[in-house]
């Protein structure tokens, strides 16, 4: 097995896992408890009152899912939390520009999403929800 297998192996391995895991179930449930952002899952200020709630850096934010493929380039297509789709799509040379995207999209704030998009994109696709700006959301043609 060369190097190149095994890490896709690997990826396997560790989305399987993740698909089992207990994690998405006790994130669920602080959420609704309201002791961490529903969006980005980092921990909300106390006290904490039951209910979906959002951070600050969230409030103001645009929830959108990037769905991406690599075939010839890395593909990607936007949806709204509606599963509306957005006109844009992009076609990236390499999987840095895609990485990049996710980190301005602040899509990547949490650990457990961080690990999630590098699995997708050690197998070639996948997807991840960014929380857009006004100014990011128009520019994949979203309308306020
Ligand atoms: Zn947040």
């Amino acid at each position: 097995m060369n190097e190149e297998q095994y890490r896709y192996l690997f990826s396997k391995m560790s989305q399987s896992a993740r698909a089992i895991s207990n994690e998405p179930i006790a994130f669920g449930r602080k959420m609704r408890a309201g002791r961490i952002c529903s969006s980005c899952k980092l921990p909300l200020p106390a006290p904490h009152t039951p209910g979906l709630k959002r951070c600050a850096s969230c409030e103001d934010k645009h929830l959108v899912f990037m769905y991406f493929r690599q075939r010839s380039g890395w593909h990607c297509g936007f949806r709204t939390e509606e599963r509306k789709k957005l006109p844009r799509e992009f076609t990236f040379k390499s999987s840095t520009t895609l990485r990049e995207l996710a980190r301005r999209g602040k899509g990547l704030v949490h650990a457990w999403d961080r690990e999630g998009f590098e699995i997708d994109v050690e197998l070639g696709k996948g997807g991840i929800w960014l929380r857009l700006s006004d100014e990011q959301y128009r520019a994949l043609g979203g309308v306020l």
